[in-house]
């Protein structure tokens, strides 16, 4: 028997939320997970550079940092303390070597759409060239619609890649510095997708590949998502388009989860390898 492959499964440290950044990379290591991708929530307490000393002492990967972004806004003041704060996570990202840090975009309420992804296009323009010379890139997460009125007027790969497009700056790698990191739960749903993907993943652009499922009644849009298996995305199927695109990166394992968060975080943990297992 295979023994069970999980060398690209990494995990958010949101998943499991509850547990401290030094709990998540001991839950890892016995889970026989060898990666981690940081909110910045996980690494406050620490500091980036201690941070940093916890996941290059456990051997840890680190695809991302999670989050940047959230550019439109009505004045300048704001959009500047948002590309100030987008500089901090890219420094936060290269100290705790992460491999990119994913933004959600933003979006105004009562702003116009339009408006609001000219402002994105011009706060990742802004700050993708501190990203370049730090050696981190930038990933833009498309958000599903029914959070395009406060969180992302970005809803779909293809407008990701637009705006990609538009970013000249190359990596020492020769990679696109401004990429795209494809959430199942934000964009299983676009009929464009497998298209979408073998286009970015031909121009560079795929960057992120996040999993968690689509759960037919949720009681919450942001914090009950489903662990794989329990919805209705196709997660294997989209996996093997990513992979086809030339994909090679982690299969980064996202639930933000209400319910799950209240069990006792190790079982929760052997729950979502088993899930991966099954189903990614
Ligand atoms: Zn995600």
């Amino acid at each position: 028997m295979a023994l069970p492959d999980l060398s690209r499964c990494a995990l958010h440290t949101i998943t499991t939320k509850p547990w401290s950044l030094e709990q998540c990379v001991a839950g890892c290591q016995q889970a026989g997970i060898n990666a981690i991708t940081v909110w910045r929530n996980a690494l406050e307490p620490y500091g980036a550079r201690r941070a940093g000393e916890i996941l290059r002492a456990a051997g840890m990967r680190v695809p991302a940092l999670c989050r940047g972004g959230f550019f439109p806004a009505v004045d300048a003041a704001k959009r500047q303390a948002a590309l100030d704060d987008n500089r901090r996570a890219i420094d936060d990202a290269a100290t705790i070597g992460a491999e990119m840090v994913v933004l959600v975009c933003g979006a105004v309420p009562g702003m116009p759409l339009p408006e609001a992804r000219r402002q994105i296009a011009e706060g990742i323009a802004a700050i993708a060239p501190h990203a370049c010379a730090s050696g981190v890139r930038l990933a833009i997460e498309p958000m599903h619609p029914a959070y395009a009125g406060d969180c992302s007027a970005i809803s779909t790969m293809r407008q990701a890649r637009l705006i990609c497009e538009q970013m000249p700056w190359r990596g020492r790698d020769g990679y696109p510095v401004v990429g795209i990191a494809a959430d199942v739960y934000h964009v299983w749903w676009d009929d464009a997708l497998e298209d979408e993907i073998a286009i970015a993943g031909a121009k560079g652009y795929l960057q992120g590949f996040h999993v968690c499922d689509w759960k037919l009644a949720q009681s919450d849009l942001l914090n009950d998502r489903g662990l794989m298996g329990e919805g209705c995305i196709d997660i294997a199927t989209i996996r093997g388009w990513v992979e086809r695109a030339g994909f090679t990166g982690f299969n980064e394992v996202e639930i933000f989860s209400d319910r799950y968060w209240q069990m006792d975080q190790s079982e929760w943990l052997q729950r979502i390898v088993a899930a991966y297992l099954a189903h990614v």
